[in-house]
């Protein structure tokens, strides 16, 4: 009797697991649908069609913000929980019911107008962005700036903080995650990196100037996919085309879109975007299949998601390993261009270390100073310490303290980024937490795969993803980082694997550098 009624009271759940999946399959659909748009504006629409999209975008967004904040979403994650609580942690269901609740509770407090005034500013911003940035001229997205703004501080506003403003926006891109830890893991990361660059600074410079020969962008191109294509990226679940700012996005967990610039006078810079975006899109790929159309089917947070990225960029992609096996097909690519570089010469040129204005550009070593300098900054603008108008004078100051360079125009300084025209502030700390956390998986597989050194050294991935794919891909956001890392490396995320690892490769290079 007992049992029965049991089996009835999980049949009843099973029912209620069931309409709560259909509501969130039809949030996930407008929210990739929105994702659509943007693609495509970032992609192949018109500019004049900014307008018209800015519009799409705000009502797709209201929608499933209208939708996933309905009433009927809450009463079912209620009369789920308890029973959800006695699945296993990790499984679909327990994990759906408790990601839900963390985005449920974080969406109602949001009001639609806020999120639709949001999504239609950035659309309108990252137009004008786009020609700010190519005019050099920060006057006509100064407005823009400022009510970006004022409405990220709306939104932390909504969202309620303990400590700090930025904490409320930071908790979307990477859960849990605090301001003030940050400073703390920053702190240690400062100190060490400006030692080594100081280190590297005063030694002699591998001549990389065969990277600015003229070198087609179609065979780059080409080069670049035949690569993506053996790092296990798969081109009948995906594509990549070209945009202004690489970025990926995915409609489906069979539907990853990667985008990469080319540049005709500057061969690393395509190059590596490909390798970056194609990591952030083989995460995309490994998520389970039964996460399909559910909140679950995404990067536990964005530190996670730039783990990957920089993974496959960096810790492969930049590796005299790697370089063993695809320089010789490079050089037979480019012939003329890289006529008399030896293999040495050109790892050693694609590991230069040079304090440089543009952050996506950046070496190893400094990428982590323009991250400090971006996230001080936005804490300023959100605790009204700096004001936008300010902003490109401060900007500036900051790069000749941090890194000793000074921005020529505005374009290469405070415009560079894509990232505050779509109102996303607190986001950019999360690269420099997923550099840390890459040095620690990739510590962890090449004491689980002992002959990963090999394997990249002759072209082999398969290994590597399956290992990456079991033990960060398929959860797709179940997992957050603390817990992760806690399962794979029995360590919480710092700085000091990523540390090892730049000390070990640059005196490698340059010399001893302590
Ligand atoms: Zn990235």
């Amino acid at each position: 009797m007992l049992e029965h009624t049991l089996r009835e009271r999980d049949e009843h759940m099973e029912e209620k697991l069931h309409k709560l999946k259909s509501l969130l399959a039809r949030v996930h659909d407008l929210e990739t649908a929105a994702g659509l748009l943007s693609w495509d504006q970032e992609t192949y629409m018109p500019a004049g069609g900014a307008e018209a999209r800015a519009e799409q975008v705000a009502t797709l967004g209201r929608l499933a913000h209208e939708f996933f904040t309905s009433e009927e979403i809450g009463n079912l994650l209620v009369s789920l929980e308890p029973y959800a609580r006695k699945l296993e942690y990790d499984s679909n269901d327990a994990s759906l019911v408790r990601v839900t609740r963390r985005d449920y509770d974080r969406a109602i407090k949001l009001p639609s107008e806020l999120v639709a005034e949001i999504a239609r500013t950035g659309a309108l911003a990252r137009q004008v962005w786009k020609e700010a940035k190519e005019t050099s001229n920060f006057s006509i997205f100064r407005p823009y700036l400022e009510k970006i703004v004022e409405l990220c501080v709306q939104k932390a506003q909504a969202l309620g903080y303990e400590d700090r403003i930025y904490d409320a926006l930071l908790d979307e891109y990477e859960p849990g995650m605090k301001a003030s830890r940050i400073e703390k893991i920053f702190a240690d990361l400062k100190t060490e990196l400006v030692s080594i660059v100081g280190a590297i600074s005063v030694c002699e410079k591998p001549d990389d100037s065969f990277f600015h020969k003229e070198y087609g962008e179609r065979a780059q191109w080409d080069f670049g996919i035949e690569v993506i294509k053996d790092f296990g990226f798969d081109l009948n679940h995906g594509r990549q085309d070209v945009s202004a700012h690489p970025f990926t996005t995915a409609f489906s967990i069979k539907d990853v879109r990667l985008t990469t610039r080319i540049q005709k006078d500057y061969l690393p810079s395509g190059l590596f975007s490909t390798l970056h975006e194609c990591g952030h899109g083989l995460y995309q790929q490994g998520f389970d299949l039964s996460l399909e159309r559910t909140p679950l089917a995404g990067g536990a947070s964005l530190g996670v998601h730039e783990s990957q990225s920089r993974l496959w960029e960096n810790l492969i992609g930049r590796s005299r390993l790697f370089w063993n096996h695809y320089y010789p097909r490079l050089k037979e690519i480019f012939p003329t261009q890289l006529k008399g570089v030896s293999l040495e010469q050109f790892y050693q040129a694609i590991n230069r270390v040079e304090p440089s204005l543009i952050r996506v550009e950046a070496d190893e070593a400094t990428y982590n100073l323009h991250i400090m300098l971006r996230f001080e900054l936005e804490n300023a603008l959100l605790e009204g310490r700096v004001k936008v108008k300010d902003l490109p004078k401060v900007w500036n100051a900051k790069m000749e303290e941090y890194l000793h360079v000074v921005p020529p125009n505005d374009g290469q300084g405070v415009l560079q980024d894509i990232h505050w025209s779509q109102a996303y502030m607190g986001y950019f700390p999360t690269y420099s937490l997923g550099n840390l956390m890459s040095a620690q998986l990739f510590q962890c597989a090449t004491q689980e795969i002992p002959s990963l050194p090999q394997q990249i050294g002759s072209g082999q991935f398969r290994d590597l993803l399956d290992w990456l794919q079991k033990n960060v891909h398929r959860h797709g956001r179940k997992l957050t980082m603390a817990e992760l890392l806690q399962r794979i490396t029995g360590k919480p995320l710092e700085a000091q694997s990523y540390l090892a690892y730049i000390r070990e490769k640059y005196s490698d290079i340059y010399g001893d550098l302590s």
